[in-house]
């Protein structure tokens, strides 16, 4: 599910794939801070299944934690201790094996990343998405006056992503030319020159008294 909207994003198909301008993990984010906030499945999926985890540690009333500790901990009533056996079905050794870094979010039965103590799948795939610097053009990005398409190229642009001609040639694509294709200055095509520099782009700008 992750690729087809990665695929999605950057238009891509699976005969040719484009090149991915921006870090999945990072079009995750939420848009305030400067990203796409499409939801990742796959760390949706871990933050889901961590839920059991707590269940387990909380020693939750449900049928399935019963038969867990039933079946599975015999002898050991203790989740963050237990050591599933080699010969364990593959879902117990897996559930097992992404509760290592959950430790440091509980204290005494209390889940320490909501203000309540319980478990929230959301809190916690927001805790996977990593570090949340605000992006302060977000307003001037996100806002109902353009269209989705500009959106995107502002956006790109925030990150100095823009696929343009000096880009390209710096990773080493070749092109044809590598100067502006808008103005006869003869200045290569850069995010700065399109931008600011480029006399079409003043033109522009003076027509629409900006
Ligand atoms: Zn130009």
């Amino acid at each position: 599910m992750d690729r087809k909207c990665r695929y999605y994003v950057w238009g891509s198909i699976d005969e040719k794939r484009k090149v991915a301008l921006v870090s999945w993990k990072k079009i995750c984010k939420p848009k305030k801070n400067g990203a796409l906030n499409i939801k990742s499945c796959k760390l949706w999926n871990i933050a889901s299944v961590r839920k059991r985890i707590w269940q387990l540690a909380t020693k939750a009333d449900s049928l399935w934690i019963r038969w867990v500790y039933g079946v599975y901990m015999r002898g050991n009533q203790d989740i963050w201790i237990h050591t599933p056996p080699v010969d364990s079905i593959w879902y117990w050794r897996k559930l097992n094996s992404i509760k290592s870094v959950m430790t440091n979010w509980y204290n005494n039965g209390t889940y320490c990343l909501t203000i309540n103590g319980a478990y929230s799948v959301s809190r916690s795939y927001i805790s996977l998405l990593g570090s949340m610097e605000k992006m302060l053009e977000a307003d001037l990005v996100w806002n109902n006056i353009m269209l989705p398409r500009h959106r995107f190229i502002v956006w790109l642009a925030n990150q100095e992503k823009l696929l343009t001609k000096e880009r390209l040639i710096r990773v080493h694509i070749p092109v044809d030319d590598g100067m502006c294709c808008v103005c006869d200055e003869n200045k290569v095509e850069s995010q700065l020159h399109l931008f600011t520099e480029c006399s079409w782009t003043v033109k522009l700008q003076d027509e629409l008294e900006m």
